[in-house]
């Protein structure tokens, strides 16, 4: 049998703040929610997370837990806690109260109107952020509109999914995985709650500036090919510069005028030099990420896995 709802949470290094959150979320489940499922997934934390997780599963019959070998980052995580997820709804939350657990009501009573697949909690407000890591998320979303046409701002990971989606997006066998786009990229019906977002109850926001320098990247290369047509565009206007630089030295030559050739020798030297490393380094990109993606490697590897003993819910094997 499959429950109702499933609700899951990545975690890494939560743990002061996973035992309230998981209270939270099973008190607001149990009151709209038929049946349903927790699945929290240790993303390798380093500290007592898992020791946590394992003992509130002592005395929450319905939480399930999983545990990945290392740090695989939070989009591995979210794919773990997806794939092993077997409720008829997935709601994905993050694990430090900055998702309140109160939008849970609404966001199934939203999804059992049979009219939308993804019900999306959508940031009102960024809460207590400093101005600093605002103006970060601020750069992290201007980047990514320009180059790949999504407009994901205030977009969170907080968010229903039908089974239907969880299905498609199981169909995507990539590795390097950015769940926001890739939802947005499915389409299907979908609608939106906004939600102010709360201050962390406990720890430090997970996310290094080299951390979301990659997660950009990985969004950019995988949602557009606009940087490779950039080399194209630079080819032709360096090329009829190039002509018409030919033409004025050939004019200079026929003319017989003395020619101090040596500035612009080393100047075609260094502009044609570092257009070629620009050209090479985004087609490097590009390879690597074409690498990884034909190595079709796991995106995580599942160490550790607690049963969820509950009859209409029997653990999987
Ligand atoms: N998280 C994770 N793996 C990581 C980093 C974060 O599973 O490598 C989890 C974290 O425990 C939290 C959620 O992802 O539940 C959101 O992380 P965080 O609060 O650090 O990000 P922010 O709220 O600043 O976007
Ligand atoms: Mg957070």
């Amino acid at each position: 049998m499959h429950p109702e709802i499933s609700v899951v949470i990545p975690v890494y290094c939560e743990e002061a703040g996973i035992r309230f959150t998981l209270r939270e979320v099973e008190k607001f489940l149990a009151v709209s929610a038929s049946t349903w499922e927790i699945v929290v997934v240790d993303d390798g934390s380093k500290d007592n997370t898992w020791n946590e997780i394992t003992a509130i599963s002592q005395t929450m019959a319905r939480l399930r837990g999983l545990r990945l070998s290392r740090n695989f980052g939070k989009e591995a995580a979210v794919s773990a806690g997806l794939e092993a997820a077997r409720g008829k709804a997935v709601i994905i939350m993050d694990g430090d109260m900055q998702h309140p657990p109160s939008l849970l009501p609404t966001m199934i009573e939203t999804w059992r109107t049979g009219e939308f697949d993804i019900v999306e909690a959508v940031k009102s407000s960024r809460g207590d952020e400093s101005s600093l890591s605002a103006a970060r998320a601020k750069l992290f979303y201007l980047i990514l509109r320009a180059f790949s046409g999504h407009d994901l701002n205030g977009a969170s990971d907080y968010k229903l999914l039908d089974q239907r989606v969880i299905e498609a997006y199981r169909t995507m066998k990539e590795r390097n995985v950015f769940f926001r786009g890739m939802i947005s990229w499915m389409g299907f019906r979908s609608t939106q709650i906004p939600f102010e977002v709360e201050p962390r109850i406990a720890g430090d926001s997970g996310w290094s500036v080299f951390g979301l320098i990659r997660l950009a990247a990985v969004a950019v290369t995988s949602f557009s090919t606009f940087p490779l047509h950039l080399i194209t565009i630079f080819g032709v206007l360096f090329f009829a510069f190039s002509v018409m630089l030919g033409m004025h030295t050939v004019y200079m030559k026929l003319s017989g005028a003395a020619i101090n050739g040596f500035t612009t020798v080393i100047l075609l030297l260094l502009i044609i030099g570092s257009s070629l490393m620009i050209g090479l380094g985004i087609i490097g990109e590009y390879l690597a990420r074409i690498y990884d993606e034909v190595k079709q490697r796991p995106r995580y590897i599942v160490s550790q896995k607690l049963p969820l003993n509950q009859p209409d819910n029997p653990a999987s094997p």
